[in-house]
């Protein structure tokens, strides 16, 4: 079974971001880069039908020269290769110039399955992965919590409103997972050490058959006009005394304060 999967590297939710003025992305500096949780459950799957019924991992990502460290990480979890599109022209860009860069690369190679995580955390398009599934002209199901493959097909499990879904569909396809999908594994030492000497192959536009005006910035379809960070919440208010007074205290701020009851 040969297993490509989509790898995003985004920062970490714990690290706090800054928009500086003016800005149309956040600022990187002193920002800490994680693997996409979505795309941890596609790498685990992978490697589950891996360890099932035999075959290989490739993982590919398009982004700056630090996306490297979230391939090693997949690499170290056990995954055997890495593609990374890794050029400038390839920067800046949306969902779609996003999703022609990874087609064009995946058009290049052999597979049976495309797995990706269901949405980025950072810019929530959930869109790259049914994208790429268009552009590969294959079927996709999204939002995956279960996974079975038989004979050439797929059996995948979605949740939907009030709900859950069996969808079939024969392979190639493209999977998004789900959080619940399976419990990735944590890359052990033996496999941080195996993952350095593991084939990560860095391309330009040119290796996949891209234009430059097709992928990045200049292949966007859609621009960032401004980006600016959340209003700071205003401190709460720590209401005094005995319950009954500061219950009625509550109440006359709700009501004519914050004007909701
Ligand atoms: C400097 C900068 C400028 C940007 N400008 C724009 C802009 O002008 N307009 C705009 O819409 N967006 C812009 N973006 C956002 C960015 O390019 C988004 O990553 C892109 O739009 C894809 O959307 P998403 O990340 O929400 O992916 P989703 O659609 O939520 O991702 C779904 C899945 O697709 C896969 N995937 C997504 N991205 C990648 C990737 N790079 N490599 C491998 N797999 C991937 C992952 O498996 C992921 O789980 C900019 C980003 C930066 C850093």
């Amino acid at each position: 079974m040969k297993i490509i999967v989509l790898v995003k590297q985004v920062p970490d939710t714990e690290t706090k971001v800054q928009v500086k003025p003016g800005e149309k992305a956040i600022s990187t500096d002193g920002v800490t880069f994680v693997i996409n949780p979505y795309d941890e459950y596609a790498i685990e799957e992978a490697l589950r039908i891996k360890e099932a019924k035999g075959g290989d991992v490739t993982l590919i990502s398009a982004g700056w020269d630090k996306a490297a460290e979230a391939l090693r990480t997949g690499l170290a979890m056990g995954a055997d290769k890495a593609v990374h599109l890794n050029d400038p022209a390839f920067l800046g860009g949306d969902a779609h110039s996003t999703a022609v860069a990874l087609a064009k690369a995946i058009k290049k190679m052999e597979y049976d399955l495309i797995l990706c995580g269901k949405q980025a955390i950072d810019y929530d398009n959930h869109q790259v992965g049914v994208r790429v599934a268009e552009l590969l002209g294959i079927p996709h199901v999204a939002v995956v919590t279960k996974l079975e493959l038989q004979d050439g097909k797929a059996v995948a499990h979605r949740e939907v409103e009030g709900g859950s879904e069996i969808v079939e569909t024969p392979l190639p396809a493209v999977i998004t997972a789900q959080k619940g999908l399976n419990e990735p594994r944590y890359a052990s030492l033996k496999g941080i050490m195996q993952a350095k000497k593991k084939p990560l192959e860095a391309k330009k536009p040119a290796d996949v058959d891209a234009a430059p005006n097709e992928v990045g910035q200049a292949g966007a379809k859609t621009t960032v006009l401004t980006m600016t960070m959340p209003p700071e919440r205003a401190a709460g208010r720590v209401v005094e005394g005995e319950p009954e007074d500061a219950a009625k205290q509550v109440v006359k701020l709700l009501r004519e304060e914050a004007k909701v009851i």
